[in-house]
This record gives C-alpha cells, structure tokens and sequence, in this order.
C-alpha cells in the first residue's frame, strides 16, 4: 500500500512551491509505482541499475525517469535509453560516456552535478577542489547531447535541524556560484535536486526545485 494521504499532501506542498517532486521508487514494486502513477505521479527515480532496467521495461512508457544511484562508466549504456535525468554526476569520465551514448541514440540526456554537503565520508560527490577541476576542463561545445541542468546533494542523517539546514544552503551557494560562473547564458542551468522524506519541507524552504521522496509515499523498503 502507499500512502496516499502523504503523496497528495507533498504534491500540493510541491506544486504551490514551483518544486518537481520525483518519486523514489528503489526496492519497491511495480503494483506500487502503478498505483502512485495512477494517481498522476509521472517523474520516478531509480539507484540500481538493473532494477531500473527492469521497471522501465515494464511500466509504461510516460514515466519519466530519473537515476540517483552513484553510477560507474561501464553502466551508463545500460541507463541512458531509459533514463531523462542522472543526478548522480561526479568526474569527467562520467559526462563522456554519457555523451557518447546519448549521441549514438540521438537523445539528450539532463544531468546534475552532484555535491557533497553532508560530513559522513560515505557520501559520494564532488568536493570544492575536485568541481573546480570538472569545471576547468568541461568544455561545453563537446558536449552536446548532456545538458547540465543543476546539482544535487544529500544532507547528513542527523535530527539537528540546524546542521541540514547549513548543508542545503551550501548546495544553494554551490548552485549560486556555478550559475554565475559557468552557466549565466545558460537556460538549463536551473535545478537543486535536494530533500528526502525526512527533510524535504526544510530543502524546499531553502531553495530545492526537485524533491527525492521515498519512504513517506511508498512506505519503508523491503531490503
Ligand atoms: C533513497 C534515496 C532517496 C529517498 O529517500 P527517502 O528517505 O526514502 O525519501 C533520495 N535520494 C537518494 C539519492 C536516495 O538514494
């Protein structure tokens, strides 16, 4: 069962607020996702690969999907055919191989540079010094089926409110910054894909135009 009280609520909440709420739907089943898209839920985000695959196969065709999962190179040509979006975007090598195998498809793939904000070194992401370098050596007319539309990033799993809180304006200095720097004549240059179940009402107060919401719409993952 969803929890459809708990969709209706974050979507009325993401709509009067101009935000994009996408639907985690990691390690939950087909009947769920339909169930969510019937009550008109369209943009879905995957982390595993093989299980996007699967799912994308078999759902219908409208979803709009979007991978938040940490990717390795050798599986960007299993995603970019199902995929609009990767959140997940953290070296070079990473933004070449998608633009090889979205240009063999002819297809244009949005990408997020994703930032890491929270303090746990599990985190994946690009640190100060290492998107500078991205940065540096992305050279835009090379690049012509990804367009960098924003950044994305995960607060730390704590209840101080006040740590999220500093970390979602972090990653909003981090989209301020590279906005001006890098993509001021850019029009795609526009989102920050941050806040989950637990934080989405404060990531959203702090500037968020896309949301990541698991849990509080499906229910706990099966694991
Ligand atoms: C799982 C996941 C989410 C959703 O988490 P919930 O707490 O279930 O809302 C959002 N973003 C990323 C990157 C995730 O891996």
């Amino acid at each position: 069962m969803i929890n459809e009280a708990a969709y209706l609520n974050i979507e009325q909440l993401s709509k009067a607020q101009n935000v994009q709420l996408i639907a985690v739907s990691k390690l939950q089943s087909n009947e769920k996702i339909q169930a969510l898209y019937g009550l008109g839920q369209f943009h879905f985000a995957e982390n595993y690969v093989q299980e996007l695959v699967a799912k994308a196969s078999a759902l219908p065709e409208e979803i709009i999907w979007h991978f938040i999962g940490h990717l390795q190179s050798n599986k960007v040509k299993d995603v970019v055919p199902y995929v609009q979006y990767i959140h997940s975007i953290d070296n070079l090598k990473l933004l070449q191989e998608i633009q090889k195998r979205a240009a063999a498809i002819n297809k244009k793939i949005k990408v997020l540079l994703q930032i890491k904000i929270a303090q746990e070194d599990t985190k994946y992401g690009l640190n100060p010094s290492s998107l500078n370098a991205l940065m540096q050596q992305f050279n835009p007319s090379h690049f012509t089926h990804v367009h960098i539309v924003g950044v994305m990033g995960m607060a730390s799993f704590v209840d101080d409110k006040n740590i999220v809180q500093q970390e979602f304006q972090t990653l909003k200095n981090v989209f301020d910054s590279l906005k001006k720097k890098y993509f001021s004549n850019s029009n795609h240059f526009k989102e920050i894909s941050m806040g989950m179940s637990q934080d989405y009402t404060l990531a959203i107060q702090e500037g968020s135009t896309m949301v990541r919401i698991g849990s509080a719409l499906f229910g706990n993952r099966t694991v």
